[in-house]
């Protein structure tokens, strides 16, 4: 499949009063056509960063690009005027935010949301651009388009509204899709809905979708691969499946303990203890170590290369090191109770 996105050694920080707060650290990974890339980690730890950088959606300052780059068809995207990126916005990439009421204009109609990038990107006629708001409403499953296009977005239920910010984000035919946890503020039947209606139309478009959540819940049933973010940088990457059976980082091994499973008949849910690391002051070493219960000397003093379990699977972590000790994985955190 052809690379559409490479993201090599990213790094963006914050100017604040507090100093300089290193969101994203050296972070790289690579997206191809029609394929799910899904980044997970807590709050903190840049995932939303990372990709509202893609986006160039950052203001800067108080945010600064402080080394990478982001190619897209090989073109820099850091290094474009904004001009440049109203253009890459409207026809190369398209994003799905978490909470449509906040992102969909509450004055305008439906319509004028969808046909606006359509008429000035594609330059189509506004009567064209209607006909094809109707299409792109019925495509996302939208009831009654040719009314619904008339109306205003408090007119529509939740799903509804995620729904035609998926429209708008198609709209263009975008190469690339980012969704920021699209599932978030909907309730679990929505979520399915909307998963699968995305699933269905990636088939149909080949569109790369970057997919942010923190719900491996819906990694399981809607990436192909995976990036685990902690600290600013991506500690782990591979394939849902590798992620899932033959997770390698403890922070990887955390996320999944602290998933509820069905056969678990304990009343409280896991977490993993501890907090973030600052990123005013991020650890010089591995980001994870203050909570890691497996750390070692080297863990504090030295960041670890990323080791490679397979093709696809790569893990910054000491233990993957032939002198480290030998740990397996809890065996709690895997679905079942065991591999
Ligand atoms: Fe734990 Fe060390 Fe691995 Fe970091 S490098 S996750 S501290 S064992």
């Amino acid at each position: 499949m052809k690379k559409v996105l490479e993201v090599k050694d990213l790094s963006v920080s914050f100017h604040t009063y507090g100093g300089e707060v290193q969101a994203v650290r050296d972070v790289s990974f690579d997206l191809h056509e029609g394929e799910t890339l899904a980044i997970v980690g807590e709050s903190g730890s840049g995932k939303s960063v990372t990709v509202q950088s893609i986006m160039r959606l950052l203001s800067m300052p108080p945010a600064e690009f402080k080394s990478g780059s982001i190619l897209m068809d090989g073109e820099n995207i850091v290094a474009k005027s904004e001009k440049e990126m109203e253009k890459v916005r409207g026809q190369e990439m398209g994003m799905i935010f978490q909470d449509p009421m906040t992102s969909l204009n509450p004055t305008m109609k439906i319509g004028s949301q969808i046909t606006e990038g359509l008429i000035k990107h594609q330059n189509m006629s506004k009567k064209d651009a209607h006909a094809r708001g109707v299409e792109l409403l019925k495509l996302v499953g939208i009831p009654n388009p040719e009314t619904r296009i008339n109306q205003y977005p408090h007119e529509f239920s939740g799903g509804m509204r995620q729904r035609a910010m998926i429209a708008i984000a198609l709209s263009c035919n975008p190469k690339i899709l980012i969704a920021d946890e699209p599932t978030t503020a909907l309730d679990v039947t929505i979520q399915a809905q909307i998963l699968e209606l995305l699933r269905e139309l990636q088939e149909e478009t080949k569109t790369a979708i970057v997919l942010i959540t923190h719900d491996l819940g819906v990694v399981a049933n809607a990436a192909d691969r995976v990036a685990v973010m902690y600290g600013g940088k991506v500690v782990e990457t591979g394939t849902v499946d590798e992620l899932f059976y033959e997770p390698k980082h403890p922070y990887t091994w955390g996320l999944l303990g602290s998933m509820p499973k069905l056969n678990d008949d304990r009343m409280e849910l896991q977490s993993i203890p501890g907090t973030p690391p600052d990123l005013k002051d991020p650890p010089k070493g591995c980001p994870f170590a203050a909570r890691c219960p497996y750390a070692m000397k080297v863990c504090d003093a030295h960041m670890p290369e990323y080791m490679e379990s397979s093709t696809t699977q790569k893990t910054a972590c000491w233990l993957l090191d032939e002198r480290a000790p030998k740990v397996d994985p809890p065996e709690n955190i895997f679905a079942g109770g065991g591999k």
